[in-house]
């Protein structure tokens, strides 16, 4: 257990003695069956502060000998364990306390997303910690709330439906709000009475253990929440694939949304998918400018643009293109781009080297497509850490690469547009649908196009808003199912109809 030879630097600026202290405890280990266990392996890999690329800590890397005891563990937890036939209020109990405990430990969960994620700490403290705490407080509400029908049925038969658990959930998730990303599967899933086995990815796996710490101070049984750190192909696909894993949540990019699906069909285990975006962002002449470009600079700059359903096609209306990208590109150059853990940071490194070789890629692509960085179009100056500038490429059309694939970085591509028609037509004209958004005074407009819009969100006036209690995802190839609200009920049970003869 000792020291990670570098953590003072890897972890500089950090002021959190207990964040300090959990990374010192490294290398991190799995959790199954409510204890800290070293992947069989033995194998570790490390996770890298993304701000100046040393090393935060070592964390087992689980593969498929780890997920295969985990199984055995979860299915012994829910079909003999109290969980599945716990009292909903003691359910409801549990998922409060988990929230109290996130609240609790805010300031180090915050700290330890920032520096193995790089998003600002003011991103981390604002969004992601209390996003994660307020989600597990609103299914813990839903755990009393999750009702059967009485159906009409033939007078000489009483049928009611039963919303049972679907049984041992396997949930994978993405680098760009672990926490928080954690908290939307493990939540719903557990109000529902469901054993999860959960993999962070393999580039932000420490809040999720930290996590994992907290769910064992509370009165959850052991065996209900397993977590495997490890990478996609090994830890992430063997769960995928599992004969005896009965539902795979999964977030993340289209192209392993696929995998996973095939290899879903060795069981048929229930899928649902989270994945991809590329999502329109419509402004036309009469909106109110300024928050237009407000809400559009945040819609693609938030998080370092790591957000599937961020903003990256700004369609602007001809007459206000100038005019419009030149303000975006105002608000671009008064970002505050540096270290994460700064108050006044607004924008961090990219996650990976990987991330940061995608995105340059694309600059490049851009450039030699024809569009002009308006502003940005180059990585940050700093000497160390994954640094983008905040982008705006103009002269874009929407057949560009850079308006076709997801960049998954802090790159807008301005396109304009004719009229409604035209809007509609170049938003819709793509393969994802996860979100879109419209700005104009005209309500009767904004709520045609509203309806006119292929995308599981669409946002009026403003951008990026989500709530726990608004169901979220995609149409066409940015996934389906719906996370969040009482949708996500619906992944996390399984209905049965009972009919007794009266
Ligand atoms: P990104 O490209 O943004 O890193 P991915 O879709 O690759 O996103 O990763 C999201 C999650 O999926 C991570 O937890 C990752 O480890 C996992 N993953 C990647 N490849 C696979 C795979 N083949 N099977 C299962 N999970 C995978």
């Amino acid at each position: 257990m000792g020291a990670t030879p570098s953590l003072e630097s890897a972890a500089r600026g950090a002021k959190s003695s207990a964040a300090l202290e959990f990374l010192r405890n490294s290398p991190k280990k799995l959790l199954i069956n409510g204890k800290w266990v070293a992947a069989k392996s033995g194998k570790t890999f490390e996770t890298l502060n993304p701000a100046n690329e040393e090393v935060l800590a070592l964390v087992a890397e689980g593969d498929k000998a780890d997920v295969d005891e985990a199984v055995k563990i979860a299915r012994k937890a829910y079909e003999e364990g109290p969980w599945a036939s716990a009292r909903p209020h003691d359910r409801t109990k549990v998922l409060l306390k988990i929230a109290d405990l996130i609240d609790k430990h805010a300031e180090e969960l915050a700290e330890l997303e920032t520096l193995d994620n790089g998003k600002p700490l003011f991103e981390s403290k604002n969004i992601d910690i209390p996003g994660a705490a307020e989600t597990f407080r609103y299914y813990a509400g839903f755990a009393t709330k999750i009702y059967g029908e009485t159906n009409p049925s033939d007078p000489s038969m009483f049928n009611y439906t039963l919303r049972e658990p679907v049984g041992v959930c396997g949930q994978i998730i993405p680098w760009n709000f672990p926490l928080l990303m954690a908290a939307w599967k493990i939540a719903p899933a557990l109000a529902c009475g469901n054993v999860v086995i959960l993999k962070p990815a393999e580039q932000t796996p420490l809040t999720a253990l930290r996590l994992g710490e907290l769910i064992l101070e509370t009165d959850l049984p052991q065996g209900v929440v397993q977590i495997i750190t490890g990478f996609g192909p090994g830890a992430g696909s063997s769960i995928a694939e599992h004969p005896d894993i009965d539902k795979v949540a999964f977030t993340g990019s289209t192209e392993v949304g696929k995998l996973i699906l095939k290899a879903s069909t060795g069981n048929l285990k229930r899928v649902s998918l989270e994945l991809g975006g590329k999502s329109p962002n419509i402004i036309f002449p009469d909106a109110d400018m300024q928050q237009a470009v407000f809400g559009s600079s945040i819609g693609i700059f938030m998080n370092q643009g790591q957000v599937c359903c961020a903003g990256s096609r700004v369609f602007v209306q001809e007459k206000v293109y100038d005019q419009f990208t030149d303000s975006m590109s105002q608000f671009a150059k008064s970002i505050t781009l540096g270290n994460p853990l700064d108050a006044s940071t607004r924008m961090g490194p990219l996650v990976s080297k990987e991330q940061h070789d995608r995105v340059k890629g694309y600059l490049k692509a851009g450039k030699e497509e024809g569009a002009k960085a308006k502003i940005g179009g180059e990585p940050g100056k700093q000497e160390r850490g994954y640094f983008i500038e905040p982008t705006v490429f103009t002269g874009v059309n929407n057949q560009m690469k850079i308006a076709r694939e997801e960049i998954f970085g802090p790159v807008a591509s301005a396109i304009p547009f004719k009229d409604e028609n035209d809007a509609v037509f170049q938003g819709n004209d793509t393969t994802y649908g996860l979100a879109a958004a419209v700005w104009t005074k005209d309500i009767s407009r904004a709520h045609t196009i509203a309806r006119k819009l292929k995308a599981g969100t669409v946002w009026i006036n403003t951008y990026g808003q989500i709530d726990p209690m608004s169901p979220f995802g995609g149409y066409k190839q940015s996934g389906f199912g719906r996370e969040l609200g009482k949708y996500a009920i619906d992944l996390y049970t399984q209905i049965k109809s009972v009919y007794l003869k009266l």
